[in-house]
């Protein structure tokens, strides 16, 4: 199974998506973890060319150009050779990052990433997403402690992470059979058992 953690910064994704492969691993399941950018080699040299300069580096279509080349060799390098031994993936964000991130919150239109989207994947896609939705302010608080130099907090205002929210909050809707839609407010360990209840929800046993 292929499962994607998406949504803003501070919303928790990573350290989740560590607990929760650690304990598929502990249930006998076979779990690789990756993120987004990244996740290669290749991917992640580009991961740091998109994401170390400053917003004038790249305009819209090649920052997205750029994401989906990463994309592509993320996916036959490492997520379908994986899949295919029948191991679990779980990737800290994914594909939707792209259509809430380029498409919406930096405005080159969801059509274009669509179109780009349609022309490197065909159908490939998550079995599972889950969505970690927060509200901007109380993740920004997260994101602070966390001691970053300079997070997209500073560099983007407080209604880029509001436009993100409603972004994924639409690709949610739209894609209501495969994404789950998780309050990511609450505690680390309430949050680790609302995703594993989600799971056994959808794969019993
Ligand atoms: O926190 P994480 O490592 O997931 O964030 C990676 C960075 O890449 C974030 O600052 C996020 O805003 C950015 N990003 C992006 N477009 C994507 C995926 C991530 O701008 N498609
Ligand atoms: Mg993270």
């Amino acid at each position: 199974q292929f499962i994607t953690f998406e949504g803003g910064e501070g919303a928790g994704k990573t350290t989740q998506a560590k607990r929760l492969c650690d304990a598929l691993q502990s249930a006998g399941v076979e779990t690789l973890m990756t993120r987004e950018p990244g996740g290669t080699f290749g991917a992640e040299a580009i991961r740091d060319l998109v994401l170390s300069g400053t917003e004038e580096r790249w305009s819209g279509m090649t920052e997205l150009l750029l994401m989906y080349a990463a994309r592509l060799d993320h996916i036959e390098k490492l997520i379908k050779p994986a899949l295919e031994r029948g191991v679990w993936v779980v990737s800290d964000r994914f594909a939707d990052s792209s259509l809430a991130y380029q498409g919406y919150a930096r405005g080159l239109g969801p059509d274009r990433v669509k179109a780009v989207h349609a022309a490197v994947m065909g159908n490939f896609q998550p079995d599972m997403t889950i969505l970690f939705d927060i509200d901007p302010i109380m993740a920004q608080k997260r994101v602070e402690t966390r001691g970053e130099e300079m997070s997209r907090f500073d560099r983007e205002g407080i209604d880029f992470h509001n436009t993100l929210r409603e972004a994924f909050l639409d690709i949610a809707n739209d894609n209501a059979e495969r994404v789950f839609t998780l309050d990511a407010g609450g505690s680390r360990d309430n949050i680790h058992n609302r995703i594993i209840h989600a799971l056994t929800t959808r794969y019993p046993q």
